[in-house]
């Protein structure tokens, strides 16, 4: 078996580049035309692929690469929708598939159509190759996960389950290497869970009244005060054990002061200090506790008018262990008002984990410390959700990883202005996932 990985890499950066030329916006999507393009180039790679429209225009695809079925097969998926990007603030055009400076600009870069890319490039590499397989490799390009994943990811779980067949591992975004200037070592990122979403509303009813004569009791008021109850009131920090070894691994990088406590987090939190300083960090509050952010306010329709009715819409993210009814009891007893109703408005999914010792597992941290050496690997709970959360749910380990070594102002431009993603990474990262996936399953 010989690889050219010269040629590998270049064939990555070009298919990449026209990958993120074509505009799969989210809503509405648009994924037919990201699947139409992968199917082309996997038939010119002799690779028959089957797409599957969960509504028009709304397009899922899979492809198998069939092993001797000695071991259970692998789901490499990815999610062919990116988020909208606001041209104003974007240097480039993020549908040009513009290159500049050693890195590939467009909106998806790392979000996540690159690793959609390493998927597609290394099924070709090792077709090419004519490697036996232990393992089924199955390519899943899905729609629709930036806005819940009803026609992507949830249509297949529910109306094409055959395309999981035999597998029992999934792979998707996120993880990867986060190499910051102040570190003592890189540290790999395998993500191993996610938060999940409680939807809540909270409604406050009252009298209608006209604006011109107020009195403390109008619903709107009612919701403000429910609001900043619930805003101030703190439930317990829980430090999850998943969560404890990512801290304990990142103190192992961080400069020495900066790691001060995190050996014992939940004992740290109880120190007032401490736990205020810590919660300053957006991303390591969410990592220890149940978070309720208000993202939508109604009202009355007109301005001289004071509503019968007003609402608020929380996004809730829930831990592992998390209960949704007692959260909802907690915040009726938070808001300690019986005119504010406290409803959730669709479904309550309840966090999945994917084991940190498989064998996949390993080889996924084999790979990134392979990749970056001296790297110190973590198991990371995403604060955010993903599509490995379905794919749990129907019996496979999910992961999510990459070979992508990152610092902090690459990972700010995820969802945000001139997403890019280094040639460098597209390169190695390509060479990286095949040498990952012959690990795990070359016979
Ligand atoms: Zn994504």
């Amino acid at each position: 078996m010989s690889i050219d990985w010269t040629a590998l890499g270049e064939e990555a950066v070009d298919l990449l580049r026209r990958y993120l030329m074509i505009d799969t916006t989210n809503p509405p999507g648009n994924e037919a035309d990201g699947a139409t393009f992968l199917a082309a180039v996997l038939e010119r790679g002799g690779i028959a692929s089957e797409i599957v429209e969960s509504k028009p225009g709304r397009a899922n695809l899979m492809a198998r690469l069939t092993g001797d079925g000695s071991l259970p097969g692998i789901v490499l998926h990815h999610h062919i929708d990116v988020v909208y990007a606001d041209r104003r603030y974007w240097t480039v055009d993020p549908f040009g598939g513009v290159i500049r400076d050693g890195y590939l600009y467009g909106r998806g870069a790392i979000d996540m159509k690159s690793t959609g890319i390493m998927h597609l490039a290394a099924l070709l590499a090792i077709k090419r190759a004519r490697v036996r397989l232990k393992r089924d490799l199955v390519l899943l390009a899905t729609a629709d996960e930036e806005a819940g994943s009803l026609y992507g990811a949830q249509f297949i779980a529910d109306q094409r389950r055959d395309w999981l067949a035999g597998a029992e591992y999934a792979i998707s975004e996120l993880g990867g290497i986060e190499a910051h200037a102040g570190f003592k070592a890189p540290l790999g990122h395998i993500v191993i869970s996610e938060k999940t979403g409680l939807p809540l509303a909270l409604t406050a009813k009252s009298a209608p009244g006209h604006g011109s004569m107020p009195w403390p009791d109008t619903a709107p008021n009612r919701l403000i005060r429910a609001l900043n109850r619930l805003l101030a009131a703190e439930r317990p920090l829980r430090v999850l054990p998943e969560v404890q070894e990512y801290f304990a691994r990142l103190a192992s990088v961080l400069p020495e002061d900066q790691g001060a406590g995190y050996d014992d987090l939940q004992k740290s939190l109880a120190d007032a200090a401490f736990r205020a300083r810590f919660l300053t960090n957006r991303l390591h509050a969410a990592m220890v506790r149940t978070t309720f952010a208000v993202t939508m306010l109604k009202g009355s329709e007109k301005s001289n008018v004071i509503p019968p009715e007003a609402s608020a819409t929380i996004d809730c993210r829930m831990l592992a262990g998390d209960d949704p009814q007692e959260i909802v009891g907690w915040i009726r007893r938070v808001i300690d008002d019986d005119r504010v109703e406290v409803t959730i408005t669709g479904e309550a999914k309840v966090p999945n984990l994917s084991p940190a010792d498989t064998e996949l597992y390993k080889a996924l941290a084999d790979t990134l410390r392979r990749r970056a050496p001296g790297a110190v690997v973590a198991p990371e709970i995403l604060v955010a959700f993903t599509d490995n959360w379905v794919f749990r749910r129907c019996g496979l380990h999910g992961y999510g990883w990459s070979p992508f070594i990152m610092d902090e102002g690459e990972w700010h431009r995820v969802h945000g202005n001139d997403e890019r993603l280094s040639l460098e990474n597209i390169r190695a990262g390509a060479r990286a996932y095949v040498e990952m996936l012959l690990d795990v399953a070359g016979a």
